[in-house]
Protein backbone atom coordinates (compact mmCIF):
# COMPACT_ATOMS: atom_id res chain seq x y z
CA UNK A 1 0.00 0.00 0.00
CA UNK A 2 1.51 4.02 -0.78
CA UNK A 3 2.27 6.13 2.22
CA UNK A 4 -0.45 8.82 2.52
CA UNK A 5 1.83 11.97 2.13
CA UNK A 6 1.65 13.79 4.81
CA UNK A 7 1.39 17.38 4.94
CA UNK A 8 1.99 18.52 8.67
CA UNK A 9 5.08 16.36 9.01
CA UNK A 10 6.72 15.94 5.67
CA UNK A 11 8.21 18.74 3.74
CA UNK A 12 6.08 20.89 2.04
CA UNK A 13 6.47 24.74 0.02
CA UNK A 14 3.39 27.21 1.31
CA UNK A 15 2.45 29.81 -1.18
CA UNK A 16 0.30 32.21 -0.69
CA UNK A 17 -2.21 34.88 -2.15
CA UNK A 18 -4.74 37.16 -0.55
CA UNK A 19 -7.30 36.85 -3.42
CA UNK A 20 -9.25 34.69 -5.12
CA UNK A 21 -7.77 35.99 -8.61
CA UNK A 22 -4.32 35.74 -7.16
CA UNK A 23 -4.82 31.87 -5.71
CA UNK A 24 -7.37 29.95 -8.10
CA UNK A 25 -4.69 29.14 -11.04
CA UNK A 26 -2.21 27.81 -8.22
CA UNK A 27 -4.91 25.86 -6.59
CA UNK A 28 -6.48 24.13 -9.99
CA UNK A 29 -2.66 23.36 -11.23
CA UNK A 30 -2.81 20.61 -7.82
CA UNK A 31 -3.37 17.33 -8.18
CA UNK A 32 -4.74 15.25 -5.48
CA UNK A 33 -6.15 18.33 -4.08
CA UNK A 34 -7.34 18.60 -0.70
CA UNK A 35 -8.91 21.47 1.47
CA UNK A 36 -7.86 21.59 4.64
CA UNK A 37 -9.64 24.44 7.36
CA UNK A 38 -7.17 25.42 10.07
CA UNK A 39 -8.94 28.42 12.61
CA UNK A 40 -10.86 30.72 9.92
CA UNK A 41 -8.59 30.03 7.48
CA UNK A 42 -8.56 28.09 4.45
CA UNK A 43 -5.77 26.04 2.85
CA UNK A 44 -5.02 23.51 -0.33
CA UNK A 45 -2.62 20.49 -0.01
CA UNK A 46 -1.58 18.66 -3.45
CA UNK A 47 1.28 18.38 -5.47
CA UNK A 48 2.10 20.90 -8.33
CA UNK A 49 3.76 20.13 -11.51
CA UNK A 50 5.69 17.19 -13.22
CA UNK A 51 7.88 16.56 -9.89
CA UNK A 52 5.03 16.55 -8.04
CA UNK A 53 6.09 19.69 -5.23
CA UNK A 54 4.34 19.08 -2.17
CA UNK A 55 2.48 22.39 -1.90
CA UNK A 56 0.14 24.58 0.51
CA UNK A 57 -1.61 27.06 -1.47
CA UNK A 58 -3.23 30.00 1.17
CA UNK A 59 -5.74 32.18 0.80
CA UNK A 60 -4.60 34.81 3.26
CA UNK A 61 -6.95 37.64 2.63
CA UNK A 62 -6.42 41.24 1.99
CA UNK A 63 -4.29 42.99 4.73
CA UNK A 64 -1.10 42.35 7.02
CA UNK A 65 -3.18 40.92 10.23
CA UNK A 66 -5.14 38.67 8.06
CA UNK A 67 -1.77 37.60 6.08
CA UNK A 68 0.34 37.13 9.13
CA UNK A 69 -2.60 35.45 10.78
CA UNK A 70 -3.13 32.65 7.95
CA UNK A 71 0.98 32.46 7.90
CA UNK A 72 1.28 31.85 11.55
CA UNK A 73 -1.62 29.41 11.49
CA UNK A 74 0.42 27.62 8.72
CA UNK A 75 3.45 27.56 10.29
CA UNK A 76 2.50 25.78 13.19
CA UNK A 77 -0.13 23.66 11.53
CA UNK A 78 1.75 22.25 8.32
CA UNK A 79 5.92 23.09 9.20
CA UNK A 80 6.23 24.42 5.68
CA UNK A 81 10.38 24.25 4.49
CA UNK A 82 10.07 27.68 2.87
CA UNK A 83 6.80 30.63 2.12
CA UNK A 84 6.31 32.18 -0.86
CA UNK A 85 4.02 35.26 -0.59
CA UNK A 86 2.83 36.26 -3.76
CA UNK A 87 0.31 38.44 -6.07
CA UNK A 88 -0.28 41.95 -7.03
CA UNK A 89 1.52 45.12 -6.70
CA UNK A 90 1.37 48.85 -7.17
CA UNK A 91 4.50 49.66 -8.76
CA UNK A 92 6.41 52.76 -7.19
CA UNK A 93 9.32 52.45 -9.29
CA UNK A 94 8.87 54.16 -12.88
CA UNK A 95 11.07 51.51 -14.72
CA UNK A 96 7.80 48.97 -13.42
CA UNK A 97 5.10 48.54 -15.51
CA UNK A 98 1.85 46.73 -15.63
CA UNK A 99 2.68 43.04 -16.10
CA UNK A 100 6.27 43.42 -14.36
CA UNK A 101 7.53 41.19 -11.76
CA UNK A 102 9.28 42.21 -9.06
CA UNK A 103 11.29 39.19 -6.84
CA UNK A 104 11.52 41.02 -3.65
CA UNK A 105 15.12 41.05 -2.05
CA UNK A 106 13.99 42.37 0.80
CA UNK A 107 10.02 43.40 2.58
CA UNK A 108 9.76 46.86 4.48
CA UNK A 109 6.64 47.33 6.33
CA UNK A 110 6.59 51.10 5.77
CA UNK A 111 3.36 51.62 7.68
CA UNK A 112 5.67 51.32 10.93
CA UNK A 113 6.60 54.98 11.85
CA UNK A 114 7.26 56.90 15.02
CA UNK A 115 5.95 60.56 14.51
CA UNK A 116 8.44 63.43 15.77
CA UNK A 117 6.53 65.67 18.70
CA UNK A 118 4.82 68.05 18.02
CA UNK A 119 2.86 70.55 20.40
CA UNK A 120 -0.74 71.30 20.13
CA UNK A 121 -1.80 73.71 17.70
CA UNK A 122 1.39 72.97 15.86
CA UNK A 123 0.02 71.75 12.56
CA UNK A 124 0.43 68.22 11.26
CA UNK A 125 4.00 67.25 9.09
CA UNK A 126 3.56 63.90 7.43
CA UNK A 127 7.50 63.75 6.50
CA UNK A 128 8.43 64.14 10.15
CA UNK A 129 8.43 60.56 11.16
CA UNK A 130 11.37 57.96 11.11
CA UNK A 131 10.63 53.92 11.19
CA UNK A 132 9.28 51.89 13.59
CA UNK A 133 10.89 48.89 14.44
CA UNK A 134 8.89 45.83 14.94
CA UNK A 135 9.16 42.86 17.90
CA UNK A 136 10.17 39.82 16.99
CA UNK A 137 10.19 37.12 19.43
CA UNK A 138 12.60 34.00 19.41
CA UNK A 139 11.78 31.17 21.05
CA UNK A 140 14.72 29.50 20.76
CA UNK A 141 17.00 32.31 22.36
CA UNK A 142 13.72 33.73 24.35
CA UNK A 143 14.49 37.13 23.52
CA UNK A 144 13.17 39.38 21.42
CA UNK A 145 14.67 41.65 18.55
CA UNK A 146 14.11 44.80 16.70
CA UNK A 147 13.53 44.83 13.44
CA UNK A 148 12.98 47.35 10.70
CA UNK A 149 13.07 45.49 7.89
CA UNK A 150 13.31 41.57 6.21
CA UNK A 151 15.89 40.15 3.99
CA UNK A 152 14.09 37.46 1.64
CA UNK A 153 15.86 34.32 2.00
CA UNK A 154 19.13 34.41 -0.68
CA UNK A 155 18.75 31.05 -2.17
CA UNK A 156 15.07 31.68 -2.68
CA UNK A 157 16.02 34.88 -4.60
CA UNK A 158 18.61 33.31 -6.42
CA UNK A 159 16.43 30.43 -7.47
CA UNK A 160 13.96 32.87 -8.89
CA UNK A 161 16.64 34.49 -11.06
CA UNK A 162 16.83 31.20 -12.80
CA UNK A 163 13.30 30.57 -14.20
CA UNK A 164 12.46 31.18 -17.77
CA UNK A 165 10.14 33.44 -18.29
CA UNK A 166 8.35 36.09 -21.09
CA UNK A 167 8.28 38.39 -18.38
CA UNK A 168 10.45 41.63 -17.44
CA UNK A 169 11.54 40.65 -13.93
CA UNK A 170 13.16 42.71 -11.96
CA UNK A 171 14.54 42.83 -8.33
CA UNK A 172 14.12 45.13 -5.56
CA UNK A 173 12.01 46.11 -2.23
CA UNK A 174 8.56 45.49 -1.76
CA UNK A 175 6.97 48.12 0.45
CA UNK A 176 3.96 46.77 2.60
CA UNK A 177 1.42 48.35 4.46
CA UNK A 178 -2.56 48.43 5.27
CA UNK A 179 -2.01 51.33 2.42
CA UNK A 180 -3.21 52.08 -1.17
CA UNK A 181 -1.00 54.96 -1.81
CA UNK A 182 -1.93 56.78 -4.50
CA UNK A 183 -0.09 60.26 -3.75
CA UNK A 184 2.79 60.46 -6.35
CA UNK A 185 5.25 62.79 -3.82
CA UNK A 186 4.04 60.73 -1.18
CA UNK A 187 5.41 57.88 -3.14
CA UNK A 188 8.28 59.26 -3.82
CA UNK A 189 9.37 59.21 -0.11
CA UNK A 190 8.98 55.95 0.32
CA UNK A 191 11.49 55.48 -2.54
CA UNK A 192 13.75 57.63 -1.18
CA UNK A 193 13.60 56.55 2.42
CA UNK A 194 12.98 53.06 2.09
CA UNK A 195 14.02 52.29 -2.07
CA UNK A 196 10.44 50.66 -2.58
CA UNK A 197 10.13 48.85 -6.08
CA UNK A 198 6.28 48.34 -5.33
CA UNK A 199 4.15 48.25 -2.55
CA UNK A 200 1.32 45.76 -1.27
CA UNK A 201 -0.85 44.94 1.84
CA UNK A 202 0.63 42.23 3.03
CA UNK A 203 4.31 40.90 2.00
CA UNK A 204 5.77 42.55 5.17
CA UNK A 205 3.40 41.02 7.94
CA UNK A 206 4.22 37.44 6.48
CA UNK A 207 7.90 37.91 6.45
CA UNK A 208 7.84 39.03 9.88
CA UNK A 209 6.28 35.45 10.99
CA UNK A 210 8.57 33.54 8.57
CA UNK A 211 11.50 35.67 10.88
CA UNK A 212 10.12 34.74 14.37
CA UNK A 213 9.24 31.08 13.24
CA UNK A 214 13.20 30.56 11.47
CA UNK A 215 11.52 29.66 7.92
CA UNK A 216 13.09 31.04 4.38
CA UNK A 217 10.71 33.76 3.10
CA UNK A 218 10.31 35.61 -0.02
CA UNK A 219 8.08 37.82 -1.72
CA UNK A 220 6.65 37.95 -5.25
CA UNK A 221 4.65 40.42 -7.11
CA UNK A 222 3.20 41.08 -10.47
CA UNK A 223 2.72 45.02 -10.55
CA UNK A 224 -1.14 45.61 -11.65
CA UNK A 225 -1.26 49.18 -11.43
CA UNK A 226 1.10 52.03 -11.43
CA UNK A 227 0.23 55.44 -10.50
CA UNK A 228 3.79 56.51 -10.98
CA UNK A 229 3.11 55.72 -15.03
CA UNK A 230 -0.84 56.56 -14.99
CA UNK A 231 -1.02 52.94 -15.48
CA UNK A 232 -4.50 51.53 -14.37
CA UNK A 233 -5.58 48.60 -12.22
CA UNK A 234 -5.71 45.66 -13.85
CA UNK A 235 -6.36 42.16 -11.42
CA UNK A 236 -5.52 40.15 -14.62
CA UNK A 237 -2.07 40.11 -14.07
CA UNK A 238 -2.17 38.27 -11.06
CA UNK A 239 -2.78 34.85 -13.22
CA UNK A 240 1.08 35.38 -15.10
CA UNK A 241 2.16 35.81 -11.40
CA UNK A 242 0.90 32.79 -10.71
CA UNK A 243 2.27 30.67 -13.41
CA UNK A 244 5.64 32.17 -12.70
CA UNK A 245 5.63 31.30 -9.43
CA UNK A 246 4.47 27.48 -10.77
CA UNK A 247 7.57 27.13 -12.51
CA UNK A 248 9.56 28.42 -9.77
CA UNK A 249 8.02 26.27 -6.96
CA UNK A 250 9.50 23.80 -9.67
CA UNK A 251 12.98 25.48 -8.87
CA UNK A 252 12.96 24.35 -5.33
CA UNK A 253 13.44 21.36 -4.77
CA UNK A 254 16.55 22.27 -2.48
CA UNK A 255 13.98 23.34 0.07
CA UNK A 256 12.37 20.00 0.31
CA UNK A 257 15.54 18.38 1.96
N1 LIG B 1 -10.93 44.71 -6.42
C1 LIG B 1 -10.11 44.38 -5.30
C2 LIG B 1 -8.83 45.13 -5.37
C3 LIG B 1 -7.90 44.89 -4.25
S1 LIG B 1 -6.29 45.16 -4.73
C4 LIG B 1 -10.88 44.68 -4.03
O1 LIG B 1 -11.48 45.74 -3.95
O2 LIG B 1 -10.90 43.86 -3.14
C5 LIG B 1 -5.47 45.08 -3.22
C6 LIG B 1 -4.65 43.85 -3.10
O3 LIG B 1 -3.67 43.83 -4.12
C7 LIG B 1 -3.91 43.79 -1.79
O4 LIG B 1 -3.97 42.47 -1.29
C8 LIG B 1 -2.47 44.22 -2.12
O5 LIG B 1 -1.50 43.31 -1.64
C9 LIG B 1 -2.41 44.26 -3.64
N2 LIG B 1 -2.18 45.58 -4.24
C10 LIG B 1 -2.24 45.79 -5.59
N3 LIG B 1 -1.97 47.06 -5.88
C11 LIG B 1 -1.73 47.71 -4.72
C12 LIG B 1 -1.40 49.06 -4.39
N4 LIG B 1 -1.24 50.00 -5.33
N5 LIG B 1 -1.24 49.37 -3.08
C13 LIG B 1 -1.39 48.44 -2.14
N6 LIG B 1 -1.71 47.15 -2.39
C14 LIG B 1 -1.88 46.76 -3.67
Amino acid sequence: MIQKFDFTSQPSILVQGAMETETDYLTGQLADAVCVTVGNWKYTTGFLGERRVPVIVSRTYQGMANAAAATALALTHFAPCAVINQGIAGGHAKELHVGDLVIGEKVVPMGAVMQEFRPEGDGIAPLGFTPLFLEIYDKEKAATEKVFAFDCDERMVAAAGTVKTGLRVHKGVLGSADEWNNQIDWIAVMRERYHTAAEDMESAAVAQMCRSFHVPFIGIRIISNSIVNGEEFDESTALLGQKFVADYIGELRGFLG
